[in-house]
């Protein structure tokens, strides 16, 4: 049997960087579920589907094959073949992928996947509904959360560490903000603390704390 960490949470609450910490030290995988949504609101834009077109989307739906493949440690999505991976991280693809994810037929598919990876390998995975609809048995459950300044003032900063010029503070905490609202709100599997979930609040917390503090859970 695989063991699973589920850690959910907000956009900004540090999910990745922290599971992908931890996913080292206990030598299991990573899995970014929200790569794969952002996978789809990727392939929908391209095409030229809106990602509020719920018919538009769900008639696209079926042509796509996605794959998780990992290359040098890092984890890559395929869709049919290609990679993706580097045109998904941007401000635009995530609130597609928050909107293209309120569509039930693209969180079954995807959540389908996501259970077969889960129940082969020892992993970590980050999301927003892993511990309350994805996995509900999984071995720890954490939802990691930051108050909505502090989570958009980690996100400037990756942003302008990665190059990005002209960031402004007042947009990505507006689109944290509706992010939040509309992960919260959707009708299937919304974002909310799952029943045995760990909530941990690192408004003043730094990496290395939260790192500590979830291994001092993992006590399988
Ligand atoms: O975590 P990330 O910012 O990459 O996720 C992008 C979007 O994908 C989220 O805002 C959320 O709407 C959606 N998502 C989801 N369920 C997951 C992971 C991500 O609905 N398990």
């Amino acid at each position: 049997m695989s063991f699973n960490i589920a850690i959910d949470g907000p956009a900004g609450a540090g999910k990745s960087t922290v599971a992908k910490r931890i996913a080292k030290k206990l030598g299991i995988l990573y899995l970014d579920t929200g790569a794969m949504y952002r996978g789809v609101a990727y392939y929908m834009l391209n095409l030229g589907v809106a990602p509020d077109d719920e018919a538009g989307v769900c008639r696209h739906l079926d042509a796509i094959d996605m794959n998780v493949v990992y290359r040098e440690g890092e984890q890559k999505v395929l869709i049919n073949g290609n990679d993706v991976t580097p045109f998904i991280r941007t401000q635009e693809i995530g609130m597609a992928a928050s909107t293209v994810s309120k569509i039930p037929a693209v969180r079954l598919k995807l959540v389908e996947l996501q259970r077969i990876i889960a129940r082969h390998t020892d992993c970590v995975l980050d999301g927003r509904d892993i511990g309350s609809y994805v996995l509900p048995d999984a071995d720890l459950k954490i939802f990691l959360t930051a108050s909505a300044e502090e989570r958009a003032k980690r996100r400037m900063t990756e942003l302008e560490q990665k190059g990005q010029k002209d960031v402004d503070y007042n947009k990505i905490l507006s689109e944290i903000q509706q992010r939040d609202q509309q992960d919260s709100t959707r009708s299937f599997a919304p974002l909310v603390v799952a029943e045995g979930a760990i909530l941990l609040d690192t408004t003043r917390m730094n990496i290395d704390q939260v790192e500590e503090h979830i291994l001092s859970l993992c006590k399988f």
